[in-house]
């Protein structure tokens, strides 16, 4: 097998993880890919924090792995093909595409092999080689490991646009459930901690190009009976000390001969509506105890938007949009941290009186009308729009 044809391999057998959803604040956008061939590069288009597009490659340096996590393709043992590059291979083959024009990003993972330092030894040295030796400077996602130390994290933090390590699980607890050889504090959170430590303590310009990269994790949800509150919690700890940029959450899907191969898939809504609510955590001022679990399962509701449930629940009375502050704003349906701020700007001009001034700042208006005041007065909105 040629190098070009293991990449490919590689990178489809990449294909089989939760795929990255969008990112609306600075980072990095991927789609979700469609399953892919045997043969097929994972690539797809990411949008960077300037609005620019790429075509981003996402793959392993290996797809063997000596861990057992339930949940995962890779898990030692499972039968299948895997696949393994050196540092060096792996990082010439990677600039051959880029100057055919086929991918212009990395987002670089890899299976644990011989322990988690030396496979991110391996990730640093493919960084190292990509940028000193071969001069890419294009976007990089460097995966950390689990077993990881504090110096390989900083020295990935020099080489990488972006730093991740998933916790897949909210706690100890479910984690042990899911991946019984990973822990939870020591392996996964630790090292986000360090990121956040090194970004706050360290100046910016020893980070790639003068400045420290962003980080983010991932979840599996819904594989071992984890509840919304317990990932909003975690999440809600990740958003405020540790400064992560997103978290993302991936709906399961049973893999063929993996433990959990007979649990039944979550439902792409429970994915859905947890990054509505995480967004709520991050960018609308929302605490966790405004989320509106369900008593029963303390999940969120899957058939209403999270934002709509508590508007239903907490806006009893409608709210003056010309004179509420932006917290409050920001806590009406069909208004975001965009539009609020549009509010504040245009409000300082004139009043604000009727529904299509609101759709000129880019309102959802009709979303809103049900819970607001314009210039004192309910403006008309219609029972089946909401
Ligand atoms: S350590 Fe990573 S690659 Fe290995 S089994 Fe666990 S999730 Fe899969």
């Amino acid at each position: 097998m040629d190098a070009y044809q293991q990449l490919k391999m590689l990178s489809a057998q990449m294909n089989l993880e939760p795929a990255e959803e969008a990112d609306g604040r600075g980072g990095v956008s991927m789609p979700k890919l469609s399953p892919a061939k045997e043969d097929s590069l994972c690539v797809g288009t990411a949008q960077l924090g300037g609005g620019q597009k790429i075509k981003l490659l996402k793959t392993l340096l290996t797809s063997a792995c000596e861990r057992n996590c339930y949940y995962c393709p890779f898990r030692a043992g499972r039968d299948f093909r895997r696949a393994t590059f050196t540092p060096d291979e792996f990082a010439r083959t990677f600039m051959a595409l880029q100057q055919k024009g086929i991918a212009e990003g990395l987002f670089l993972s890899s299976g644990v092999a011989a322990g988690g330092s030396s496979t991110q030894d391996k990730l640093i040295d493919t960084a190292e080689i990509l940028r000193g030796k071969l001069g890419y400077r294009g976007y990089l996602h460097l995966k950390v490991m689990p077993g990881a130390e504090r110096e390989q994290v900083e020295r990935a933090m020099q080489l990488a646009d972006r730093v991740s390590i998933n916790l897949e699980a909210p706690n100890t607890r479910r984690l042990q459930e899911l991946a019984p050889r990973k822990q939870f504090i020591e392996e996964l959170v630790q090292p986000l901690r360090w990121i956040d430590e090194i970004r706050r303590t360290r100046p910016g310009m020893q980070g790639w190009n003068g400045r420290w990269p962003s980080s983010v994790t991932q979840f599996v949800v819904g594989a071992v009976g984890d509840s919304d509150l317990e990932l909003m919690q975690t999440t809600d700890y990740l958003y405020r000390q540790l400064r992560l940029r997103r978290a993302y959450y991936s709906a399961f899907t049973p893999i063929r001969d993996t433990p959990l191969e007979n649990v039944p898939p979550t439902d792409a809504w429970r994915e859905h509506r947890l990054y509505q609510a995480s967004f709520l955590l991050r960018d609308y001022d929302f605490q966790l105890e405004d989320l509106p679990f369900e008593k029963s399962d303390q999940n969120l509701p899957l058939d209403t938007d999270p934002k709509l449930a508590w508007a239903r629940m907490n806006l009893l009375e409608p709210v003056e949009i010309n004179r509420a502050e932006r917290r409050a704003l920001l806590h009406i349906p069909g208004i975001g941290p965009k539009t609020a701020d549009a509010i504040l700007a245009a409000r300082r001009q004139s009043k604000l009186r009727d529904l299509s001034s609101l759709t000129k700042l880019g309102i959802a208006a009709r979303r809103a009308a049900p819970f607001i005041l314009l210039d004192g007065h309910k403006p008309p909105y219609q029972h089946t729009l909401w």
